[in-house]
């Protein structure tokens, strides 16, 4: 039901920039006209939503998803991720370029993923792309093109058309970014300490954890801050698991290096020593480490050491993931590793973050705010203030559900969530003023990155 007039959305629950509070929201063409007082604004001619004591968030911004489409569009693609979101409250997507067919490393892959998206989305949607070896020339070209910045690998992606960058390979990748003032996003593994590490297949999520030692994540992330600090990149590290790094990001900041980092509702909601024999719904690379580990990740958002909570949505199919109920080995060594949240981020990080005593207000900073500023979209994205796009979720903060895979938008049915139950539901989801409707038509829209996030240089 989009609305044809002007709208106000009252909650007794409004999460502001400054804090949780009762508000009314004018919503006029698309935006947020005007932020007032609960019951304050007169309605007149406009239609009224009163949510109660439902909450009213900003609409969340996940920076790391994994569309797959085209290529591997049996993983995920447009219509079903965007779905998925819309179904969490998620308004903003911004596609991973790796494991869709072609990769977004070139101008030309970037105009097929656009061109396959168009239609198709009910959430907004941006592009990285992707800085690999031999494709330093392509980088100046996609940043104008509009991409938010720049993936690369230090270990092997598990897809060969996306190869790792070594020692050379990253130094020239971050020199030209830093020249054309591009972000890079980094996964921080380090190849010869997995390489190291024993490789024990198998059913035995312990193995498959001793595989992917927290050393890996460590041991990357000094050699991509000497390689920051020294080509004056700008470097963001993606989906942290092991909180041994923190304090090498904390050093790298006191020196001057330019980095973030992210984390992902696995790492903070799930632990190695939950995980079943066998279910490998719960691999991914770097792994679900130890609770010990998860509290200090707790403790380190509490810190505000990350600047985004997302969630690395990066599903296959049933058989990939060698799942025993689809017939499968339960090998977590050969299962392709990736996790399927897309649709439960939120709950999921409300669910934990409530028990250990935080706010909606703190959620929405990692997830909506916090993102958003990562790839520069604060201007219309990422908070309910006069101006933005009217990006808007109805969040229940006590409805409780249980996860059914099959129930989900995901293209395929496998979450490590499945047969939890979760605290928070999303009632509502609307995108520039619009509720999402997914049985009528998409209007999600395609965003470049904003022109005042470009650098003078690049222009
Ligand atoms: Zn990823």
């Amino acid at each position: 039901m989009p609305f044809s007039q002007p709208a106000v959305i009252r909650s007794r629950r409004a999460v502001l920039p400054a804090g949780e509070r009762p508000a009314d929201v004018l919503v006029r063409d698309g935006r947020i006209e005007q932020v007032a007082a609960h019951g304050s604004l007169v309605v007149g001619d406009s239609e009224l939503v009163d949510l109660g004591d439902t909450a009213l968030l900003p609409g969340l911004v996940d920076t790391h998803v994994h569309v797959n489409e085209p290529g591997r569009t049996e993983w995920e693609g447009f219509a079903t991720a965007t779905r998925a979101a819309a179904a969490g409250g998620v308004t903003t997507i911004i596609d991973m370029p790796l494991n869709s067919i072609p990769p977004t490393t070139t101008v030309d892959g970037l105009a097929v993923k656009r061109k396959t998206a168009e239609g198709q989305a009910w959430v907004d949607l941006g592009f990285w792309g992707g800085a690999v070896p031999g494709n330093v020339a392509d980088l100046e070209p996609l940043h104008r093109a509009g991409v938010f910045g720049f993936k690369s690998f230090l270990a092997p992606s598990g897809v060969d058309e996306f190869p790792h960058v070594e020692a050379a390979a990253l130094e020239a990748a971050l020199a030209e970014q830093a020249r054309i003032g591009a972000l890079a996003i980094i996964h921080a593994e380090d190849p010869a300490v997995l390489a190291a590490a024993p490789q024990q297949p198998g059913v035995h999520y312990r193995d498959f954890l001793a595989s992917r030692p927290s050393g890996a994540e460590t041991a990357a992330v000094a050699h991509l801050l000497r390689t920051a600090r020294r080509t004056g990149a700008r470097v963001h590290i993606l989906h942290v698991s092991s909180a041994a790094v923190l304090p090498l990001l904390r050093r790298a900041r006191e020196d001057g290096v330019r980095v973030t980092a992210e984390t992902c509702p696995h790492y903070l909601t799930l632990a190695a020593e939950q995980v079943p024999d066998g279910d490998t719904a719960f691999k991914c690379c770097p792994p679900i480490r130890d609770e010990a580990n998860r509290d200090a990740l707790w403790q380190a958002l509490a810190d505000g050491e990350f600047i985004a909570v997302v969630s690395d949505h990066s599903p296959s199919t049933p058989d990939l993931k060698l799942l025993p109920e689809y017939g499968g080995s339960g090998d977590f060594a050969a299962a392709w590793g990736g996790i399927a949240s897309l649709q439960l981020g939120l709950p999921a990080v409300w669910t934990e973050a409530r028990r250990r005593g935080h706010t909606l207000a703190d959620v929405v900073r990692w997830m909506s705010a916090g993102p958003a500023e990562l790839v520069g979209l604060s201007g219309t994205k990422g908070a309910i203030e006069a101006g933005r796009d009217a990006d808007l979720v109805a969040f229940d903060p006590d409805g409780e559900f249980s996860v059914h895979a099959g129930e989900l938008h995901h293209r395929n049915p496998v979450t490590p969530y499945a047969g939890r139950t979760l605290t928070g539901a999303v009632r509502t989801t609307w995108l520039r003023g619009r509720a999402v409707d997914t049985g009528a038509e998409p209007f999600g829209r395609q965003l470049t990155r904003p022109a005042d996030s470009r650098p003078d240089n690049a222009s």
